[in-house]
């Protein structure tokens, strides 16, 4: 199981670069039990569509 650290650079980690399907899986697995990294996540996600939006990246 990942640690809160791991699944937090995993979810900065995969900004970047395809996560591999067993990094997918222990993300996935570890938000839907942890509701730390769960908001976390939520809150990135809200964050990313809030720059796709105003920052006008082509990303
Ligand atoms: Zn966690």
């Amino acid at each position: 199981m990942l640690s809160c650290r791991q699944a937090t650079e995993l979810m900065s980690q995969e900004q970047d670069r395809a996560l591999s399907f067993s990094e997918r899986i222990g993300l996935r697995l570890h938000v839907w039990i942890c509701a730390g990294c769960n908001s976390y996540r939520r809150q990135m996600s809200v964050l990313r569509a809030a720059c796709r939006r105003f920052g006008g990246g082509t990303s």
